[in-house]
């Protein structure tokens, strides 16, 4: 799969940047020796953020760019002038993209819209220059605050295509087939299983010049959910669809047995799979005659609509898209209510993790730690609220654990 264009699961290595350095300066002018102090404060770091970007459908252009750094911020300089904020880092991702911590696979975030931005990693916010310390009782503070350190992370995005229509089967059902016979995607198609290695997208149209989106995805068989075959990996592109078209050829022993086979991997994989709504397909229709299409009728399970279809023939593909477009824009089954709340992303198994990430590649090592955060950067304990406080004695004598920069070195500490 290393070839393919469809990647929809990357690891990278992001790191934000660090907060510049607070000055040491003393204000010096002729005939004025003691001008007081004037050091400003250090820039913010850059932060990491994820945006949402329509104009991308896979993760494919991140595989050529996994070490994402922001910029640092500059150092506080003399007079009173605050360092330059870092340049912050943006990573485009197609609408849909799911962020996990790599190491602990715990779910970080979601990026659903077009536009949207979520900050991943925060940059370090600046030091106080010695300005800011200046009180009645000490009117020449010989240090500042460093900056905050940077923050890194490795993540896993992963692609959870959208689509108003799943399309579940086993191989060989006809799924690639009737994609290509609604939609002017074109699959792959064979009579042998795996044909589709790549899930793909295709765009129906219905009448009055509306359409809607079919999403057809590697056949699942019989335990993927458990990691058999190539449905696992591709399972998760339904998790979002609001509606699953079951597909079981018509030439099936018992189509009924089949379709609960089907019905038990969703389930084995997601239980909230379920809570979609589900309409039956019998394909290959073309196969069958009349009387033992009637024959069949009364074999089907009662508890979802069903349709007979060819798409070979065409038999039954108009009466199959009114069944969709019904069933997926009824008020129970809006695709907004599935993504919003109703979609609760697990943290990744830790155990699972490293056999997914060799499984997909993904696993070499980015380790890239770049340059190490100084010393007195990480003793600072910041909290994590807003912005720095105003600082009172009480804090400066705290401060003084640090190692303060000599006044006389400030000048470099532009
Ligand atoms: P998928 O694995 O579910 O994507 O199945 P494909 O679409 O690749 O189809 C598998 C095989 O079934 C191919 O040889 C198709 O030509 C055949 N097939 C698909 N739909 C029909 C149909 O409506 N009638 C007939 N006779 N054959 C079909
Ligand atoms: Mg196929």
């Amino acid at each position: 799969m290393a070839e393919s264009n469809f990647v929809d699961y990357v690891k990278i290595y992001c790191r934000s940047g660090k907060g510049g350095r607070g000055s040491v300066h003393m204000h010096r002018a002729k005939y004025m020796p003691n001008g007081g102090p004037d050091g400003g404060n250090g820039g913010r770091g850059g932060h990491v953020i994820l945006r949402g970007n329509r104009n991308y459908w896979t993760l494919l252009h991140l595989r050529y760019e996994r070490h994402v750094f922001a910029g640092h911020g500059g150092n506080g300089g003399k007079a009173k002038s605050t360092g330059a904020d870092g340049e912050d880092r943006y990573i485009d991702v197609p609408c849909g993209t799911v962020v996990y911590n790599a190491e602990t696979g715990k779910y970080i975030c979601d990026v659903k819209e077009h536009g949207q931005e979520v900050v991943l990693l925060k940059g370090g916010r600046g030091g106080l220059g010695n300005w800011e310390f200046r009180t009645a009782t000490r009117q020449a503070p010989k240090f500042a605050q460093p900056g905050e350190p940077m923050r890194e992370m490795l993540v896993i995005l992963e692609l959870k295509l959208l689509a108003d229509v799943g399309l579940v089967g086993f191989p060989n059902a006809g799924k690639s087939t009737l994609l290509s016979a609604l939609s002017s995607a074109k699959p792959k198609i064979g009579n042998y299983p795996f044909t589709t290695l790549e899930p793909s997208l295709g765009i129906v149209p219905y009448r009055d010049n509306q359409s809607f989106v079919m999403a057809d995805i590697p056949g699942i068989i019989e335990g993927a959910s458990e990691g058999k075959g190539l449905g696992l990996r591709f399972l998760r592109h339904i998790e979002r669809n609001s509606l699953l078209l079951f597909m079981v050829p018509g030439d099936t022993d018992d189509i009924q047995h089949e379709y609960e086979v089907l019905l038990n991997e969703l389930a084995t994989f997601n239980p909230e799979m379920l809570d979609k709504q589900r309409v039956l397909a019998i394909t290959k229709c073309d196969l069958l005659d009349d009387e033992l299409v009637q024959w069949l009728e009364e074999t089907l399970p009662q508890d979802l609509p069903h349709v007979f279809i060819s798409a070979v023939t065409g038999q039954g593909l108009q009466q199959l898209k009114d069944l969709l477009w019904v069933a997926m824009n009824s008020e129970s089954n809006k695709l907004h209510d599935i993504q919003s709340e109703r979609i609760v992303h697990k943290d990744k198994d830790v155990s699972y993790l490293q056999y997914e990430l060799t499984d997909l590649g993904e696993d070499e090592d980015l380790r890239h730690w770049g340059e190490e955060p100084e010393e007195d950067d990480l003793e600072l304990d910041w909290d994590d609220s807003e912005e720095p406080e105003e600082v009172e004695w009480d804090d400066v004598e705290d401060l003084e654990d640090f190692e303060y920069e000599d006044p006389e070195d400030s000048e470099e500490s532009k």
